[in-house]
């Protein structure tokens, strides 16, 4: 299936809540471009050192979300344009993404990352820690960070039943966080979840945005990088 195709499948599937973000890692500037010719206009990326030079390619109604780990020392280098910075697992980073947002002039939406997966490399917070953040001062300080929603990954497995649980556990995170802490801002309303092989089950369990890649572009060359 080419990669205009794709694209047209999934977005004509989506209930009209949700959002495709075409993760385009690993890919080069002309598969994005097709992507971008077939009307995809979201774009995902996990690297900084992959996006900035896309992204100056790339036309700019392009909106860019960053999915990856994100460390300090290379959130300048994205902060200009950033449309979303889905992958936030720390105070420390927020307070990086609101000191580099400043300096740009900027508020810089962001996601929670939970980690809800069996797998302990995933990266994310648990519940406890987005508390601690979310109730701290420092947190409450920042005000060139805007929190729309919470992101996460299921565990990667066969097992049906263990994916649309960690799902769902991803949407109650969403809908505690929602009561307790942004029952007053409307821009908290994104649950990010869902890729390739999984993200019909994370739109029956509540996503607003999913993530998908290879999906569109193929399997990607990993060994190319
Ligand atoms: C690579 C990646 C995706 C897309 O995965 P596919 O299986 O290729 O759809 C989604 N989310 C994150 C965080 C990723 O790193």
């Amino acid at each position: 299936m080419s990669i205009a195709s794709a694209i047209h499948t999934i977005t004509q599937s989506l209930p009209p809540h949700v959002s495709l973000v075409a993760v385009s890692k690993f890919n080069p500037i002309e598969a994005l471009q097709e992507a971008y010719d077939a009307g995809q206009r979201l774009f995902g990326e996990s690297q900084a050192q992959e996006m900035v030079p896309k992204a100056q390619q790339m036309p700019p109604d392009v909106k860019w979300h960053f999915i990856g780990h994100l460390q300090t020392n290379k959130v300048k280098y994205i902060a200009p344009y950033v449309a979303c910075i889905e992958s936030v697992d720390s105070l420390k980073l927020l307070q990086e993404i609101n000191k580099q947002a400043l300096k740009v002039d900027r508020i810089i939406p962001c996601l929670l990352q939970f980690h809800v997966a069996m797998e302990e490399t995933k990266s994310g917070l648990t519940k406890e820690e987005c508390e601690y953040i979310l109730s701290s001062e420092e947190f409450n300080n920042l005000r060139n960070v805007r929190i729309d929603g919470v992101m996460g990954m299921a565990s990667n497995t066969d097992d049906e039943r263990r994916i649309r649980a960690d799902f769902a556990e991803i949407a109650r995170l969403f809908a505690h966080f929602k009561i307790h802490y942004f029952a007053d801002a409307p821009h908290f309303k994104h649950i990010s979840m869902g890729m390739t092989h999984d993200y019909p089950i994370a739109i029956k369990e509540g996503a607003t945005l999913i993530r998908v890649g290879s999906g569109i572009f193929g399997e990607r060359m990993y060994q190319n990088h």
